[in-house]
């Protein structure tokens, strides 16, 4: 019998949190999307939107992170507007 902690998680496919870029199981982790409509990141439970997840885990101290961390798209339109 090996303890569970050496690496590897049993089973599963793992993804890294993008605040404390530890390594979880993907279904315990949070997928968020980034949507050009909402201008970041946004919740995607169901994990069938389009584009490059990123992931959040479960910790609080993530949460915080993960709210300043927001990808913002480097598109201007011409200027100031709107
Ligand atoms: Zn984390």
């Amino acid at each position: 019998m090996r303890p569970a902690d050496d690496g590897k998680p049993s089973g599963g496919p793992t993804r890294m949190c993008v605040a404390c870029r530890k390594r979880f199981p993907k279904s315990s982790l949070r997928r968020h999307v980034l949507a050009d409509d909402a201008g970041g990141l946004v919740p995607d439970p169901r994990a069938t939107m389009p584009g490059r997840g990123h992931y959040l885990c479960a910790n609080p101290e993530c949460a915080e992170k993960f709210s300043k961390y927001s990808v913002r798209p480097r598109r201007r339109r011409g200027g100031q507007g709107e």
